[in-house]
């Protein structure tokens, strides 16, 4: 974790950074304690406020970003973003100089970078995909798991830049272009595919006369166990707590692009798309803002009861 009040250094790079929201804001803020100079810019001006006030300087377009910094991160919410924000006039792509580096951290699709790539060929752009896992609260502290596609010259020298925002030991180069954002599917996938059967268990079991707290001790203790079980849903059962800070909105993006890529290989995917579908009927009944972890209400809702573990002293 980086110490929230370390000087400007003159020595480290100057980071572009497009997209201060729930995740953006936290990586921000340990760049900026890391001592990188920032330019930043987002569609909501007060979400720079806080940063503006540290130091960093304010950008009108990704345009200017890209040519006020040495790097340009992205972390945006949808490809459709990504490419919106990469393209165009006024576009990062358009402000980059020739060698430029561009690091997608969002939760994408390697097209967006890919027709960069091939549009843009001789200009010698260093492209790379990061995203990440680890929830706004290791976005916070700095603590995210970073999977890097991209070349292993470019990682090396970018690590300064990772290890600000995420965890040294979790910094992860998982292939060529494009590897990180298969990476992140796949590993949002599984998460998302736990924690529906985790409700799905722990309902029928309590519905069968079983204290909760008993059944996600023994489930612990199994073979069954995962880390979701283990950590995870105590958020829910100790906590009433759906995690806002992944919109549902977001994770039916998620899932929707997981498939996508399943289709994309010829590769037959049931039980991602029931996962899929389950989080989609979540999202229509709590709404777009509601937590990633609501499709365990839909069990809730069944039961006729909140999933709530009594907490002992
Ligand atoms: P968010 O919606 O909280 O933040 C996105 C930010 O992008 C907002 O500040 C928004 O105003 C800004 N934005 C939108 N369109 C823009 C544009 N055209 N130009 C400039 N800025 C624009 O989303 P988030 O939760 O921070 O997620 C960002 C990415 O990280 C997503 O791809 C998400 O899937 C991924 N992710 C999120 C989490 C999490 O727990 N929140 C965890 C891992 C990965």
């Amino acid at each position: 974790m980086s110490s929230p009040t370390s000087p400007l250094d003159e020595t480290r790079p100057t980071v572009g950074f497009i997209g201060l929201g729930n995740m953006g804001s936290g990586m921000t803020r340990n760049l900026q304690a890391a001592g990188f100079p920032l330019v930043v810019t987002d569609v909501r001006r007060e979400s720079a406020d806080e940063l503006v006030a540290g130091g960093a300087r304010w950008a009108d377009t990704p345009r200017e970003v890209a040519a006020s910094s040495d790097l340009v991160i992205t972390m945006l919410p949808t490809p459709k973003i990504v490419a919106d924000v990469a393209g165009g006039a006024d576009g990062l792509v358009a402000g980059l100089p020739d060698g430029g580096t561009w690091i997608d951290m969002s939760t994408s699709v390697p097209e967006v970078q890919a027709g960069v790539r091939a549009a843009e060929e001789g200009r010698g752009l260093h492209l790379l995909d990061a995203p990440v896992s680890g929830m706004s609260v290791g976005a916070a502290d700095g603590m995210l798991q970073i999977f890097v596609g991209g070349e292993a010259e470019d990682i090396e020298r970018l690590r300064p830049v990772f290890e600000a925002m995420g965890d040294p030991e979790r910094i992860l180069h998982v292939g060529g272009p494009g590897a990180g954002y298969a990476v992140k599917l796949m590993i949002n996938q599984l998460w998302f595919s736990h924690l529906v059967a985790t409700a799905e268990v722990l309902s029928v079991g309590v519905a069968a006369g079983v204290d909760l707290g008993v059944l996600r001790d023994a489930l612990v203790a199994s073979p069954a166990n995962s880390t979701f079980v283990t950590r995870d849903v105590l958020s829910i059962l100790d906590h009433g707590d759906y995690d806002e800070g992944f919109a549902i909105a977001l994770a039916c993006k998620d899932l929707g692009l997981s498939v996508d890529l399943a289709r994309s290989v010829g590769m037959p995917v049931e039980l991602s798309s029931l996962v899929e579908q389950i989080f989609r009927r979540a999202r229509a009944s709590y709404g777009d803002r509601a937590g990633e972890m609501t499709p365990v209400k839909l069990y809730e809702e069944l039961l006729g009861r909140d999933l709530r573990r009594e907490v002992h002293a």
